[in-house]
This record gives structure tokens, sequence and C-alpha cells, in this order.
């Protein structure tokens, strides 16, 4: 109508389902902050020589009333746009460092942070360093997760932010590594502890040669710079053993182990590393 005149346009129904889906999961999600159905299953990170696990990453599901168990991108854009993620953030900064005491304290947490997160530093600075006095862990043991899209801006207020929150003692990991750009500058410019190369160079060490010398490359300069190196999504016992030999020591993946429920995560953990 606002086009006026004698214009028609068409408004096809299935993109008014479309936004009706989306206007309702926005409110769900909220819904579900209120209630608390946002939960986290834990994948372990092992070092590959020993089987020993080193870390969990927390990885967040939601557990939808009607829908069942929904994966983290189902939800995640949503989140990220109402800015519910903030609250969502500081809800698993603590439950997060929760499971860590109930793990041997060789063991770290790895939480994941929206770039979201950063807009409102001192609600991040303040929710992790909450969280980290009320359950009392030790910083060492929190591990935060950040991709290079929140580094493309590299704003002074973003170097400052990560800062802070390496002073604090937990570790910084460049997650996602080599889905960006110019990423080997970021490991100049900021404090990170470890860098984490995505599942995209694991799926294609076969196929690609490039994948293979850059993991080796990666590797070397982590190496130059004492930086740990972390090879997400190994499935396949050939994938392993090309990794390792290429040099990264820890990985992460369905050959190992999914990510499980709390409850499954502890049982596993109590068990002898051949399980
Ligand atoms: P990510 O941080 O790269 O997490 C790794 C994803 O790869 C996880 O998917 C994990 O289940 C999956 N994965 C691990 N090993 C394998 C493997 O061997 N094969 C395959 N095919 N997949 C594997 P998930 O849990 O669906 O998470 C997807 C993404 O959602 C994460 O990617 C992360 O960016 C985001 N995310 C997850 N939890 C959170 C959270 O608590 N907060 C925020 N802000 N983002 C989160
Ligand atoms: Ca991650
Ligand atoms: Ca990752
Ligand atoms: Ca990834």
């Amino acid at each position: 109508k606002r086009a006026g005149g004698r214009t028609y346009r068409i408004f096809a129904p299935q993109m008014e389902s479309d936004i009706h889906a989306q206007r309702t999961l926005r409110n769900e999600v909220q819904l579900a902050v209120d209630r608390h159905e946002f939960v986290l299953h834990y994948q372990p990170i092992y070092e590959l020589a020993s089987k020993k696990v080193v870390a969990v990453e927390a990885l967040l599901r939601w557990n939808h009333p009607t829908r069942g168990l929904l994966p983290p991108g189902a939800f995640i854009p949503v989140s990220e746009e109402t800015m519910a993620i903030v609250e969502i953030g500081e809800q698993i900064l603590e439950a997060a460092c929760q499971i860590a005491l109930k793990l041997p304290d060789d063991i770290a947490v790895a939480v994941n942070l929206s770039p979201v997160q950063f807009n409102q530093p001192e609600l991040l600075i303040g929710a992790v360093r909450s969280a980290l006095q009320r359950t009392g862990l030790a910083a060492r043991r929190l591990h935060l997760e950040i991709t290079e899209t929140l580094l493309l801006a590299n704003t002074p207020s973003t170097h400052k932010t990560l800062d802070i929150l390496a002073g604090m003692g937990t570790k910084l990991v460049l997650d996602d590594f080599g889905t960006g750009y110019s990423s080997l500058s970021y490991i100049q410019d900021f404090p990170f502890s470890t860098i984490k190369i995505d599942k995209k160079f694991t799926d294609s060490l076969y196929v690609n040669t490039a994948s293979s010398a850059i993991i080796k490359a990666i590797t070397q300069i982590a190496k130059d710079l004492s930086l740990e190196i972390v090879v997400e999504g190994i499935e396949t016992a050939e994938q392993e053993s090309f990794v390792r030999m290429l040099g990264p020591t820890q990985g992460q993946g369905y050959l190992f182990s999914r990510p499980l429920p709390e409850a499954e995560l502890l049982l596993k953990l109590s068990k002898p590393a051949s399980d």
C-alpha cells in the first residue's frame, strides 16, 4: 500500500509465515532464558599422544518444550539479534565454572563467547569475574573461545577487553582459525594462549595439500610463540595420525567423543582412558 498509486506487490504466504516464525522464535528465546531451558553439553579435548583429557568445551543446546534438543545454529543468530545472548552468555559462564569444579583440577572448561557480548564489555567482564568469584574456580581453568569475526574490527575496546580477560588469568583461545582473514596478525596483536584450527582443514587433509601445509606451518609458528594448538573435527583414525604427523598435539572430534550431557561426561571421565 505504501508504494502508492496503482502498484501491486505480491506478498507470498510463505514469506508471511517465515516472518511469523521468526517473531515466534524471538519471543520463545526470551521465555527460554527465563525458564532456564538452555543446557550445556561438553566435548572433551585430548592430548593426542596420551589420550588424556585436557579440557572440555561447553556447547549450548536448547531443551525446547515441543521441538526437542536444538543445536546452537537454530537459535544463536536470533539470540544475537535480540541481545538475549548476553543473558544466556552469563548463565553459560557460571554453569561452565560449576561443572569444572566437578572435574579433576588439571582439566579446564572452554566457553564460546559471541562477538555480540563484546558490545557490552562491562557486562562481559563482570560476568566472567562473578562466575569465577561465585564458584571459586581458578581462572586458568576457564578458557574463552573467540572467533576471528570479533577481531576483524580490531577496535581499541575489543583489545582492552581481551587484555582485561587475559589479565584476570583466563586463557584466550582463537577459535575457528583459518576461516577468516589475516589470522596471523591476530596472534601477534592479542593475548591468545591457544589456536584452534578449524574443522575445514581436518576435512580437506586428503584432498587439499594446502591444508596439511598450513597446519604444519601454523604449528611451527605456534611453537615459536609458545602457543598451544588444538585441531577440531577429527573424525577418523587416519585424520588423527595425519594431524599428529604434522605436529599438533591436541585434538577434538567425534573420533574421541561427541559432545555429552553432564552426567555422561562425568561417567566417561571417571573411567580409564582406554574406554
Ligand atoms: P564451534 O565452536 O566450532 O564448535 C564445534 C562444533 O563442531 C560443535 O557443534 C561440535 O558439536 C561440532 N563437532 C565437534 N567435533 C566434530 C566432529 O568430529 N565432526 C563434526 N561433524 N562436528 C563436530 P555445535 O555444538 O552444533 O556448535 C556449533 C557452533 O555454535 C559452535 O562452533 C559455536 O560457534 C557455536 N556455539 C556453541 N555453543 C555456544 C555457546 O555457548 N555460546 C556461543 N556464543 N556460541 C556457541
Ligand atoms: Ca568453539
Ligand atoms: Ca571451533
Ligand atoms: Ca568450527
